[in-house]
């Protein structure tokens, strides 16, 4: 098959709008729509100091890539969360990804601020609740004291659809009510603004941008 919009052979086939795009349109497709939702959302303004939060995976790997390219002022922070050698491999990705793009990466190491890694820290609540959490937490405090405007974070459309697919199911109408592209600051300015750029693009896109660019991401889960 060849591009909608140039005789190249297809990268990718869409299926919403559906069409078949070559490596090279497929790239500014991607970017326009990023570039769309931030603006639609007025998720940022052109001068805001925006922490990107960055894991290591392919989410937040491409969130950074695209807010750089798009132009914004962002630094990155990765939070080691001391699960053995997980977490060291996932701050080496973390760290390859930001020297990539040249942008400023910070890390709170857990280990260092509770003296256990997350997994050991004895909680009535689930291992994973309490390490998202904490993680919020964590990316607050940092923005927060550092003066930084905006959080962004990874999340995409595939996120955001389970998460309102299981909620809806428990019946959790107020995370209902909470979730969106954008948090407000609240709190005169100590909660900080939070953004998802990808919330209208699918994980199957996301995963295309980053082989489109080279972009090298860690794969394994938690
Ligand atoms: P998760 O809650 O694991 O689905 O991750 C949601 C978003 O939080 C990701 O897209 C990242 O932006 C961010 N994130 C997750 N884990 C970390 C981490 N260890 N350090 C920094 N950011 C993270
Ligand atoms: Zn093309």
């Amino acid at each position: 098959m060849r591009c909608k919009f140039c005789e190249k052979p297809a990268f990718i086939k869409l299926h919403y709008p559906k069409m078949y795009l070559c490596e090279e349109h497929f790239r500014e497709y991607f970017e326009r729509k990023v570039k769309r939702t931030i603006e639609r959302y007025k998720m940022l303004k052109p001068d805001e100091r925006v922490l990107v939060v960055v894991s290591g995976g392919k989410d937040s790997a491409v969130t950074a890539y695209i807010l750089k390219k798009l132009g914004y002022n962002i630094e990155c922070l990765h939070i080691n969360l001391g699960i053995g050698e997980y977490s060291e491999k996932s701050e080496s990705y973390a760290k390859k990804q930001c020297e990539a793009l040249g942008v400023p990466l910070h890390i709170v190491r857990v280990k260092e601020l509770l003296g256990k890694g997350i997994g050991e820290v004895k909680t009535r609540r689930p291992t994973c609740s309490y390490c998202g959490l904490t993680k919020r937490y964590i990316f607050n405090k940092f923005a927060y004291d550092n003066g930084f405007d905006a959080v962004a974070t990874g999340h995409n459309l595939d996120d955001e659809a389970s998460f309102i697919f299981s909620n809806m199911m428990h019946w959790n109408t107020q995370y209902l009510a909470k979730q969106g592209p954008v948090t407000p600051s609240q709190f005169n300015g100590k909660l900080v603004k939070k953004v998802k750029p990808l919330y209208e693009v699918t994980e199957r896109e996301v995963v295309a941008y980053a082989l489109a660019n080279g972009i090298e991401y860690m794969m394994e889960e938690c």
